[in-house]
């Protein structure tokens, strides 16, 4: 079928909850991608941060394939072989003894929420419920995970939202602090905020939260569904300050582009969770977690973290040359391969202008460009980017 068949039955029968660009894509490889009427794209949205490996990547293929020929599903009522291997693998990188599998970002921060209301209950005195969340978050969009998400524009149109969730301003611990109160339960953020505008932390942030929150006996959860799986040159985002959380939530990269979620827990607080508490169909598949090995092993031993720290820095490095060339450009902020240039214009015309030149970007927040690349990306591709970019920009100033 055309690509113009294909988008106007899609317009047809696939609900509107996207405003899609007028292509259709049909092929991926690596960095590249294809649409159905054979043009190649350069893809530095990487299914907004799922692709960290690139696409198709050969073992998470052939571990999807074996996979699929072996089993594909069955229910949590068994073990499940590579279930476990990716459990053991994510606990052994990292701060956690336990790990929950589902399908989604949502589903894990729902998870987290969940776990850490019933901690709360079992452990802690007194009735504590309510979750501190940070202004520009993002944690998904079931009701719990949109009212945790504190930006309004999520919100309209869903009144009655989850009760239990007070909000602060990112980058300031005082304000933690303050919040917190005899129904305060747990502290959630994203170390560094993804679709809120590639909002990073400011020194020495993450470790005060956790001070705040071990004087007050309150969890701290971090959401890495975004930033976790190498994407800011670690395995995980919380590395880079040595701070630890007690509950963190991946999805995303985590099985290299085949749906899923995790939520990795401390010890002592999953055994809050026990047989019949909580639970999902799907969650820690075979066929998914079978690619999520396979994802993990390629991340650490293909040198992908190395590459994404090199190119990443050199990216940042080239964005900041644009920013001194532009005046328009108000700031260019990230980490690894998660980076965002502000601007003080809306910033859809400029994805629009880049997709012609054969280039996928993204913006979000109205105007803020991320670029969220696989990281095996290299430097001449970050250069095609910012050549595009320039010259688009130029456009702009004529
Ligand atoms: C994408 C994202 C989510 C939601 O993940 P879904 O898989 O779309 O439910 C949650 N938190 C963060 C930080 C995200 O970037």
């Amino acid at each position: 079928m055309d690509s113009q068949t294909l988008m106007m039955l899609s317009e047809k029968y696939v609900a509107h909850t996207y405003a899609r660009y007028p292509i259709v894509l049909v092929r991926g490889k690596g960095t590249r991608v294809w649409d159905s009427d054979g043009r190649e794209y350069l893809d530095f949205v990487a299914g907004l941060a799922v692709c960290n490996l690139g696409h198709c990547h050969p073992k998470v293929v052939k571990a999807i394939q074996d996979q699929a020929e072996k089993l594909i599903h069955v229910s949590n009522f068994y073990y499940i072989e590579p279930q476990i291997e990716l459990a053991s693998l994510l606990c052994q990188r990292s701060f956690a003894d336990k790990a929950f599998f589902c399908n989604s970002g949502a589903e894990a921060n729902e998870g987290a929420m969940k776990l850490a209301r019933k901690y709360a209950k079992e452990k802690m005195e007194g009735d504590r419920y309510e979750i501190i969340t940070m202004e520009h978050s993002f944690h998904g969009r079931t009701l719990a995970t949109l009212t945790a998400t504190a930006q309004k524009k999520f919100h309209k149109g869903y009144a009655p939202l989850m009760p239990g969730f007070k909000y602060v301003a990112f980058n300031d611990p005082e304000a933690v602090r303050k919040a917190i109160d005899s129904k305060t339960c747990a502290v959630m953020l994203e170390p560094i905020q993804g679709e809120g505008g590639v909002n990073c932390p400011s020194e020495g942030y993450l470790r005060a939260l956790r001070e705040v929150c071990d004087e007050k006996g309150v969890l701290l959860i971090f959401d890495e569904v975004q930033v976790g799986m190498g994407r800011t040159g670690r395995l995980f985002a919380y590395e880079h300050e040595g701070v630890e959380p007690d509950m963190m939530t991946l999805a995303k990269s985590l099985a290299g582009g085949v749906p899923i979620g995790a939520l990795l827990i401390r010890k002592g607080i999953a055994e809050s969770f026990e047989p019949g508490d909580h639970a999902s169909t799907f969650g820690g598949n075979p066929l998914a977690t079978a690619a999520g090995v396979a994802a993990l092993n390629a991340i650490l031993e293909e040198g992908m973290l190395e590459n994404c720290q090199r190119v990443g820095d050199y990216f940042l490095g080239r964005l900041r040359e644009l920013k001194k060339k532009f005046t328009f450009v108000q700031d260019v902020r990230g980490k690894g391969l998660i980076l965002g240039m502000e601007l003080k214009m809306d910033g859809g015309p400029i994805v629009k202008e880049m997709i012609k030149r054969g280039f996928l970007i993204n913006c979000t927040m109205g105007n803020v460009l991320r670029f969220l690349p696989p990281l095996i990306v290299t430097k001449e591709e970050v250069d095609q980017v910012v050549e595009a970019l320039e010259e688009v920009f130029k456009t702009r100033c004529a």
